[in-house]
């Protein structure tokens, strides 16, 4: 299959073969912060990219013979309870953000979980390209709450043919590094999770990297109260402390990462910035 049939075939791949090159273009036409080394660092995170997504690709299978596998034998509550296709579509979009949003809470709860997820988390910088920055491990719990809910729910193929690149668009969205009219960032906002938002949760503060976890929606962190007042975007330090070094931030060091135990937070003047001590490390 070509790789034109393959982005139509999947919409996944087509909003990442277009959104994500288009996004890149933008900030480097109008960044939100300008900063020098800007290509070199987005190149690495398309290396990382390009692994990850090359391993969801592969797990991807399992989520399409799950799907087959559940119409087949009928399992899950709507091969039971006749309920209209657009109302399934509804729902189990909802029902998929509100697991992605506790899957990333747990990512930041368990250790396991977060030394998959710290990969992402260590990026200095956060624009469009970080959204693909995943260790190639984080995919099984990325695709965890998709490999739960699809034969509990009974789920048809369209919710996540629809649900797949609308939660994709929000991510590249909320990672990027756009210098948006403050209006649209403000309507935005009360709807979905918007960059001026979610830079927060890569904040090297402790407590607003323990907040703004939703994916798509805005509203599970305010029925959850995870949406606090962000700081100042131009001045909140991005990454984990402990993994700025060079050797971190290498493509063998940012895959080996997950080996390493919790680091000692390092480089960052605690009481300048005046909050809590600890690492954004869970544990
Ligand atoms: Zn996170």
């Amino acid at each position: 299959m070509s790789l034109y049939n393959l982005a139509l075939a999947n919409p996944r791949y087509a909003v990442m073969l277009t959104g994500l090159p288009l996004l890149i273009v933008l900030e480097a036409i109008a960044p939100f912060l300008e900063g020098d080394g800007r290509w070199r660092h987005t190149a690495k995170n398309l290396v990382i990219g390009a692994i990850y997504v090359a391993t969801t690709a592969v797990l991807g299978l399992g989520i399409v013979w799950l799907l087959h596998a559940t119409g087949r034998n009928h399992w899950g509550l709507f091969n039971h309870v006749s309920v209209p296709l657009w109302i399934q579509v509804v729902l189990g979009v909802l029902a998929l953000d509100f697991a992605d949003y506790w899957r990333h809470r747990a990512d930041h709860t368990f250790r396991l979980l977060w030394r998959f997820h710290r990969l992402h988390h260590s990026d200095p910088l956060m624009e469009a390209s970080t959204t693909i920055r995943n260790h190639p491990g984080a995919a099984i719990t990325i695709l965890a709450p998709r490999a739960i809910l699809i034969p509990l729910l009974g789920l048809d193929p369209l919710v996540l043919i629809i649900h797949a690149p609308l939660a994709l668009a929000g991510q590249l969205y909320h990672h990027s590094n756009l210098k948006l009219p403050p209006i649209l960032e403000r309507v935005l906002g009360y709807f979905i999770v918007t960059p001026s938002q979610h830079f927060a949760h890569h904040a090297k503060i402790r407590k607003y990297a323990d907040s703004q976890f939703g994916v798509i929606l805005i509203l599970w962190d305010k029925l959850f109260g995870t949406l606090l007042q962000t700081p100042d975007r131009a001045a909140t330090p991005m990454g984990v402390r402990g993994y700025d070094d060079a050797a971190s931030q290498s493509i063998f060091g940012m895959l080996a990462s997950m080996f390493e135990k919790k680091k000692p937070a390092t480089g960052l003047p605690l009481a300048a910035v005046g909050l809590d001590a600890r690492t954004q490390e869970p544990g």
